[in-house]
């Protein structure tokens, strides 16, 4: 995910473009470029402030490209940064997304002659269309022809030094937006920037493409037919339109586990094959098939996606998992070798106690890993290797999108372990099959979250939950209740099923509802005696429950209903449900869901 901005008009390129950037920055804070053909292109590896500190006063035109990146492929420095070109420095483009084909097309290119300068996978979109305009000497029909031979996401703006006032625009699962003035056009990832200008706007579809000068645009799609499409009049404010419409950035967030889920498997599955393809963990692969323990070490939302797939890759690659707090874990006497694999989980890939924690796993010989999120962050550099999660900046500061995220790649580590150990092809098969359509599954989860709304606001007026449930999700019972603690300032407690007898049953009466995670796994009849046991202390109990259940509905006193799954990915689907509650819970009572009190994104002290 990235900002991109582009203008064709009359006003001053320059300033449009460096105004329009600093309303995205919340979509990526990598690096920034520009590129406007009358002037050159000029690139900074810090924020659109510092951009802005290396214009010259003579860097004008009337049209341009510019970028803010939020890396997926190469370190984010200056040379990664956004805008790209191909060899001849005709040709620039800015993208969002990711090019999975990259490395076929780019030895494709490399044996025409073709010499790349960056680590990126944009920069052979730029050369492919380059290649394209040596031979078709068209720019609309070479755009057309490279995006023909593309695998993978993207939203792109390009330029032709040539053909100055010209943009062309094309979206495949990267959101544009196509902003339409007086003599005056734009291309935007949200209408943010566009907003100061018009309201009047085209979201681009999947495949489609824009040819647009400053006066006129078309669109076609992929095979050049055209798409006629008017306009539509928007209504929100610029800050609405960074959340996508929506109020905050937690519900966006939610929202967009299908993309994320897509992205964190993108080129990763080998279905047929019933494998895992994690490129990260080429280089290690062969250390890997040595292992013989795991430990997974995190904090707070991820040390519970951690829990997920200790339960994973235990049942799936019968490999010894622990599961550590970063925080705990750097003050024991961890007993490690080299024959244990480290992982840790962090979505800014800053988190210090995790960070703490791997710097101590590789000092006792241990081989580390990272499922991080942000490229080029200090875990992902200090481990031996690893993956990264695709689910793009995360804004909300109670962790969602990244949650969905991290579960799905500790599914895709369990597969690549699972294979290099005895999983057989059908059962890596089955659980690739599941996780493709998760996102489908997701879809009719969210498309009911008027009815968790309602349930939230039921509940609004409680002070105390218990979260319960077993197996796969009991360390969703827990992440249900941090959720809910985060953004709503109110007592939740996670707690294994079977635990409650123990203790935390004694708290239950009319004033203390209970979350039941009691989704059909092979779990299910225990969670039901659980759930009679609370209703005997007439506890309310909402429960989660599978699509379809006639009986759990019919004990308890609410229910959120989601698609069935395997049971190892059940998590996925279950917690959204218990994020959404949480969200609804919060905005009842007015809360600021994005920045809870006491909160930090990124937790980097101790
Ligand atoms: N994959 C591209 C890169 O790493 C684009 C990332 C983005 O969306 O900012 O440069």
């Amino acid at each position: 995910m990235c900002g991109i901005f582009a203008y064709t008009g009359k006003k001053s390129a320059e300033e449009v473009l460096l105004d329009g950037l600093e309303s995205l920055e919340y979509r990526g804070y990598d690096s920034a470029g520009i590129y406007i053909p009358e002037a050159g292109v000029i690139k900074t590896p810090g924020a659109v402030s510092e951009l802005r500190e290396k214009i010259p006063a003579n860097f004008k035109g009337h049209s341009g490209i510019a970028h803010l990146r939020w890396a997926t492929h190469g370190e984010p420095n200056e040379k990664n940064a956004h805008p790209h070109s191909g060899c001849t420095d005709d040709i620039w483009i800015v993208h969002n997304g990711i090019i999975e084909n990259f490395k076929e097309l780019k030895e494709k290119l490399e044996k025409a002659g073709h010499t790349f300068k960056t680590d990126t996978d944009t920069e052979v979109l730029a050369h492919l269309i380059e290649y394209h305009l040596q031979k078709e000497r068209d720019f609309e029909k070479s755009v057309l022809a490279a995006l023909n031979e593309v695998r993978g996401t993207y939203g792109i703006a390009v330029q032709y030094k040539e053909k100055p006032e010209m943009l062309i625009a094309a979206r495949m699962g990267s959101p544009l937006v196509l902003g339409i003035g007086e003599d005056e056009r734009f291309i935007a990832s949200d209408a943010s920037p566009i907003l100061p200008h018009t309201k009047k706007v085209v979201f681009l579809e999947d495949g489609e493409v824009a040819i647009i000068t400053p006066m006129e645009h078309k669109i076609l799609k992929l095979d050049a037919t055209q798409v006629k499409r008017a306009p539509e009049e928007i209504e929100w404010n610029a800050e609405k339109a960074q959340k996508n419409g929506y109020e905050h950035f937690m519900l966006k967030e939610i929202m967009e586990a299908q993309e994320v889920i897509k992205n964190t498997l993108r080129g990763r599955l080998i279905a047929d094959k019933g494998m895992a393809k994690l490129g990260g963990l080429e280089s290690v692969a062969k250390k890997l098939e040595d292992i013989e323990r795991i430990i997974i070490v995190a904090c707070g939302t991820a040390y519970y996606a951690a829990l997920v797939g200790e339960y994973m890759l235990e049942e799936y690659a019968g490999i010894p998992v622990e599961v550590e707090l970063g925080s705990e874990f750097r003050y024991r006497s961890p007993v490690l070798n080299q024959r244990t694999a480290l992982i840790g989980i962090s979505q800014s890939g800053e988190t210090l106690d995790t960070l703490e924690a791997i710097r101590e796993g590789k000092r006792r010989g241990a081989l580390t890993l990272g499922i991080v999120n942000t490229v080029g962050s200090t875990i992902a550099r200090e481990t031996d290797a690893g993956v990264y999660n695709h689910a793009g900046p995360e804004i909300g500061v109670a962790s969602t999108k990244a949650f969905i995220s991290q579960l799905t790649a500790l599914a895709l580590f369990t597969i690549f372990f699972g294979r290099q150990r005895h999983m057989s092809k059908e059962t890596g098969r089955e659980i690739a099959d599941a996780l493709l359509e998760l996102p489908e599954k997701i879809r009719s989860i969210l498309e009911r979250n008027e009815r968790i709304k309602e349930l939230a606001e039921k509940y609004a007026n409680y002070r105390d939950f218990l979260f319960i449930g077993r197996k796969y999700n009991y360390p969703i019972s827990f992440e249900g209740a941090l959720k809910l603690k985060e953004v709503s300032y109110v007592h939740a407690e996670g707690c294994g099923a079977g635990e409650m007898k123990h203790g935390p049953i004694a708290m239950i009466d009319e004033n203390f509802p209970t979350i039941a995670i009691a989704t059909q796994d092979s779990v299910y009849e225990k969670m039901k005696s659980n759930i009679e046991e609370i209703k005997a202390r007439k506890g309310p109990i909402i429960a989660v429950v599978n699509d379809g259940d006639t009986e759990i509905p019919k004990l308890v006193d609410d229910v959120m209903f989601v698609p069935k799954t395997l049971e190892m990915l059940s998590p996925i689907l279950n917690v959204i449900p218990l994020q959404l509650f949480a969200y609804y819970f919060a905005r009842k009572k007015g809360l600021n869901v994005d920045r809870p009190r006491n909160l930090a994104k990124s937790v980097t002290v101790e």
